[in-house]
C-alpha cells in the first residue's frame, strides 16, 4: 500500500505573458493548471508514486482539461467529481516589479467549494497509505464538511494524515478566521509542513527559532517540517530534529516548490515507513525533497516544472 491520495482544489492560474507587470497592466495571459493538493499528486506520480486526486471541477471545458492533465501525468482521476451548475476555479496571478505577488480569484462559488461529502469517492481514499490536504478547502461549506469527512474516513482506514495549509490570506473573510480554521484540524495530522510565512502566521511570531515552531508541535505528530526556502528546511519528530541544508539553484520561480517538497518526501515515506524513526534514514529522504524543490524552482510554473526521479539524482550527485 504506497498510495498518496491528495484532496482540494485543482484550477487554472491564469499567468502574464511578461515577467514583472501588474494584473492591470499585463498584456495577455496563460493558462497554468495548479492548485497546490492537485500539484502534490502529480509531484508523486511523476516521481513513479501512486498517487489519486480526490476533488471537484466545473463540468466544462477548463474542468475537463484539469481532469485529462491528471491522468495524462499518471495520476488516478477516479475521485474527481464535476459539477453541472458551477465553474472550475480561475485565479489570475502575477509576480510585480516589486516582488509582490497580487493574486485575483475567481470562485464565487467555483465548483470545488461545493463538493459535498455525499459525493467522496470514498473507495479511492480508503486506499491511501498517506491522506494529503490543505487549507482552502476549509473555507466554505459544503467543502468544509466533505474534507473533515474525508479526513475520518482516510484516518479510520489506517493511511498518516498530512497537512500543509497552504496559506493564502485572500480568500478568507478574515485572518482570525484563517488562523482559527487552520488550527481546528491541526491536532489531527501525523505529518504537518508550513513554510517560514506560515509559522509566523499560526503563530504571532516573526522567527524560526526551535521553541517558536515547537508552538505548533502536538504529542501525536509523527513529523513537523518548516521549510526555509534556499536555506531548505527543520524537521521535529518525537525523539530528534535538526535542519536539512537544501542545493544551491538558480532561482527562477517558486511556484510549486513546496509542493514538489512534500509530494516527494511523502513518496519517499509510503516506501519506507520506517524513515519517520530513523534519523538517517529521515535526512536522506528529506534531501531528496530539498532537492525536489530547488529544481521546481528553476523553472517557471508548477507542473512542468516538478522533476523525475533522475533528474533529482544528478542534482544530489553533483553537490
Ligand atoms: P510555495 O512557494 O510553493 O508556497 P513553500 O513556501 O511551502 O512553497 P519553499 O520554502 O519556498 O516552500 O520551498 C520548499 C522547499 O524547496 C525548500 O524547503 C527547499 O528545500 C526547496 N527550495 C525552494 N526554493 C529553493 C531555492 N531557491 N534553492 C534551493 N532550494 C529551494
Amino acid at each position: 500500500r504506497e498510495l498518496v491520495v491528495s484532496f482540494g482544489e485543482m484550477l487554472i492560474d491564469f499567468v502574464p505573458t511578461v515577467a514583472g507587470v501588474s494584473l492591470a497592466e499585463a498584456p495577455a495571459f496563460v493558462k497554468a493548471p495548479g492548485g497546490a493538493p492537485a500539484n502534490v499528486a502529480i509531484a508523486v506520480a511523476r516521481l513513479g508514486g501512486g498517487a489519486a486526486f480526490v476533488g471537484k471541477l466545473g463540468d466544462d471545458e477548463f474542468g475537463r482539461m484539469l481532469a485529462k492533465i491528471l491522468r495524462d501525468n499518471g495520476v488516478d482521476a477516479g475521485g474527481v467529481v464535476f459539477d453541472s451548475g458551477a465553474r472550475t476555479a480561475l485565479a489570475f496571478v502575477t509576480l510585480r516589479a516589486d516582488g509582490e505577488r497580487e493574486f485575483m480569484f475567481y470562485r464565487n462559488p467555483s465548483a470545488d467549494m461545493l463538493l459535498t461529502a455525499d459525493e467522496l469517492k470514498v473507495d479511492v481514499i480508503k486506499r491511501a497509505a498517506v491522506f494529503h490536504y490543505g487549507s482552502i478547502s476549509l473555507i466554505a461549506e459544503p467543502c468544509r464538511t466533505a474534507h473533515l469527512h474525508a479526513m475520518k474516513v482516510a484516518k479510520e482506514a489506517g493511511a498518516l494524515l498530512s497537512y500543509d495549509p497552504n496559506l493564502r490570506e485572500a480568500l478568507w473573510p478574515s485572518l482570525e478566521e484563517a488562523r482559527t480554521k487552520i488550527l481546528s484540524i491541526w491536532d489531527q495530522a501525523d505529518i504537518v509542513k508550513v513554510s517560514e510565512v506560515e509559522l509566523e502566521f499560526l503563530t504571532g511570531i516573526n522567527s524560526v527559532e526551535d521553541d517558536v515552531a515547537m508552538k505548533l508541535w502536538r504529542p501525536t505528530f509523527k513529523l513537523m517540517l518548516v521549510t526555509l526556502g534556499d536555506q531548505g528546511c527543520k524537521y521535529y519528530t518525537k525523539d530528534f530534529r535538526g535542519t536539512v541544508p537544501s542545493y544551491k539553484v538558480q532561482q527562477v520561480d517558486t511556484t510549486g516548490a513546496g509542493d514538489a517538497f512534500i509530494g516527494s518526501l511523502l513518496r519517499k515515506i509510503v516506501q519506507d515507513p520506517s524513515a519517520l524513526q530513523d534519523k538517517t534514514k529521515l535526512e536522506g529522504a528529506i534531501k531528496f525533497a530539498n532537492a525536489c524543490g530547488a529544481i521546481t524552482a528553476t523553472k517557471k510554473g508548477a507542473i512542468p516544472s516538478l522533476p523525475k526521479e533522475d533528474e533529482v539524482l544528478r542534482l544530489m550527485e553533483k553537490a
